[in-house]
């Protein structure tokens, strides 16, 4: 997958990159991230690519000019998607994760200060993705925070795609505590049923564990999961 990031701070999404699971997918061609900066495409001698707001407020704004341009010079793949990082457009989540690695390129962009000039958002983007009810100083962490969720469905990037579809949420609930070595860690002993090597018993202590965790913690997927069941059944 090709993610190109529209951003007037591209060294922010330096270190992330550089590390872990995202670094090899790099390294192994299976993830490819270029970056184009909006400034770059500022036709102000000044290379000023915000103004203040027209009507009047408080903060600067995107102008329009230096973004168009800047989306315009990005090669185009055809199963491609143009996403605007925003606190207005919908709450990312898993399922929404998974459709997005389905394209084969994902163009991002990010706001910062006041935000962007609606005609630029209107002309180029695709859809608005959020990553939470509050606000950040600009989209490039949201972006990552996409970047890193969709690269785990991509072929290659998590070692056991097992591990993918078992995770808190890919099922509409909370993962199971889990436990490794020691067996014995200050007093508080691996709970029986694990060494138990009974497969069955196992299997439905997690599924346990995972309704009591999500019943608690999560009680509006909780609702979610059990309407869910209603309707399929
Ligand atoms: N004035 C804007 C508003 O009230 O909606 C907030 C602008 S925010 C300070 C600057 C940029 O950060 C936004 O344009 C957006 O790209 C990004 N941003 C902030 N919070 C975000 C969130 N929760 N999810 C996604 N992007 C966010």
């Amino acid at each position: 997958m090709k993610v190109d990031i529209l951003t007037l701070f591209p060294d922010m999404f330096d270190s992330p990159l550089k590390e872990s699971l995202l670094k090899k997918a790099i390294e192994n061609s299976i993830l490819e991230v270029c970056f184009t900066n909006m400034r770059d495409y500022s036709t102000n001698k000044h290379h000023k690519v915000d103004d203040y707001p027209y009507g009047g407020g408080k903060g600067l704004v995107i102008s329009p000019e230096p973004v168009v341009l800047a989306y315009e010079s990005i090669e185009k793949k055809p199963n491609s998607k143009t996403i605007f990082l925003s606190p207005g457009g919908k709450v990312l989540n898993q399922k929404k994760l998974k459709e997005l690695s389905q394209f084969d390129q994902l163009i991002l962009l990010c706001g910062h200060y006041e935000g962007i000039d609606q005609r630029a958002i209107d002309m180029i983007v695709d859809e608005e993705i959020s990553i939470g009810d509050y606000i950040l100083t600009g989209g490039e962490l949201p972006a990552l925070v996409l970047i890193d969720g969709v690269s785990r469905y991509l072929d290659g990037v998590v070692g056991s795609k097992e591990s993918v579809l078992e995770d808190s949420l890919s099922n509409g609930l909370l993962k199971y505590p889990q436990y490794t070595n020691p067996r014995k860690f200050r007093e508080i002993e691996v709970p029986e049923v694990l060494l138990s090597g009974h497969h069955k018993k196992i299997e439905e202590w997690r599924l346990d564990q995972s309704y009591k965790r999500t019943k608690i913690s999560r009680p509006d997927l909780w609702h979610k999961y059990l309407k869910n069941k209603k309707e399929v059944k």
